[in-house]
């Protein structure tokens, strides 16, 4: 299938009522294991890709091999997204390249560390929005800070310090126009986000329900929603890793999102992990080794492993065939 405009997809998913996981990927073994993971659950799915990843896969590459995913699992529908957005210049060279759907994050400033004022927010979001749907391509800002650094993006912090004000995410929905909204409810990037299982008092997902039912048609966005489960962790220390214990968000605590409005929902360090142990079990187990295939296929099956459960339990798998792809010709005219 052609790349799906997010908008599209986010849509489908609220008929459905269910959520879209959006999974990080930098090389190709991460994209195969999506694209297995997305056909053995027939699922549709989001692809993105950070600032970091498109400059360590120096673009051409990343935007190639999401080609010939598009080719190899014509089945699957499949969105390409900009993950964290710095700037309006990252955003539109996404769209530029290709991709069908941006994230562009003014709750930081340019530098992708201070937190930014609402108006500036405002602003280069609208500005975005309007480059964007200009060509038919879906947009998602982010109102309130998340805690956390990732490829070097992120306040730092708990994800406590700035959350999402409902009011105002009302009015930055009225001024921007975007198609998906990331809210700060206490997560952060990363696998270090709770000391112990959350609570709500560390985890608002009130505040979920509550923006949800203030902006019932707007799609809302999970990040840093990983669950860091206790098995990857595990595997990667008994083979010499060095993780502390953490708690992650609960996948139940996910579908309680989901079935508040949340449609995009973000996982990048439980892949990670799932890579990390794979790998660094075929290097103490079999340390004669030194064929990467030897470790690159079991950390590809470890990955689809966990985003097939992932797909499954936030409710997309099953939905691959429900739809054609929209061009982006048919959302620009949708847009105006
Ligand atoms: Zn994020």
């Amino acid at each position: 299938m052609p790349l799906v405009p997010m908008r599209q997809m986010l849509d489908e998913a609220k008929k459905g009522q269910y959520g879209v996981g959006a999974f990080n990927v930098n090389n190709m073994e991460q994209i195969q294991a999506i694209m297995e993971a997305a056909r053995a659950t027939k699922s549709p799915v989001i692809v993105q890709a950070s600032r970091g990843a498109r400059k360590y896969s120096n673009d051409q590459f990343l935007y190639h091999l999401m080609l010939a995913a598009a080719e190899l699992y014509p089945e699957i529908p499949m969105a390409l997204h900009q993950d964290h957005g710095n700037s309006f210049e990252t955003c539109s060279s996404a769209i530029e390249l290709g991709f069908t759907s941006v994230m562009i994050d003014g709750s930081l400033e340019e530098d992708g560390k201070t937190p930014s004022s609402f108006e500036y927010n405002v602003a280069v979001t609208k500005k975005t929005v309007e480059f964007a749907h200009a060509r038919g391509v879906s947009v998602e800002g982010e109102i309130g800070t998340l805690g956390g650094i990732e490829d070097g993006h992120g306040a730092g912090g708990t994800g406590l310090e700035n959350l999402t004000d409902p009011d105002q995410a009302v009015e930055f929905v009225e001024k921007t126009g975007v198609d998906a909204l990331a809210v700060a409810i206490g997560t952060s990037h990363g696998a270090y986000k709770f000391s112990k299982k959350p609570t709500e008092e560390v985890l608002k997902m009130s505040l979920i329900a509550e923006v949800h039912k203030r902006l019932p048609t707007t799609h809302l966005v999970m990040h840093g929603s990983s669950s860091v489960p206790q098995e990857l962790r595990e595997i990667i220390n008994q083979y010499g890793g060095a993780l502390k214990p953490a708690w992650g968000v609960p996948v139940e605590e996910i579908r309680k999102g989901i079935a508040h409005g949340v449609r995009k929902v973000n996982v990048d360090t439980d892949n990670r992990l799932a890579i990390t142990g794979a790998i660094r079990k075929v290097f103490v187990e079999s340390p004669e080794k030194f064929d990467p295939r030897d470790y690159l296929k079991p950390a590809r099956a470890a990955m689809q492993a966990v985003v097939e459960a992932r797909m499954n339990a936030f409710g997309q798998a099953g939905h691959a065939g429900d739809y054609e792809a929209k061009t982006l010709d048919e959302m620009k005219a949708y847009y105006k």
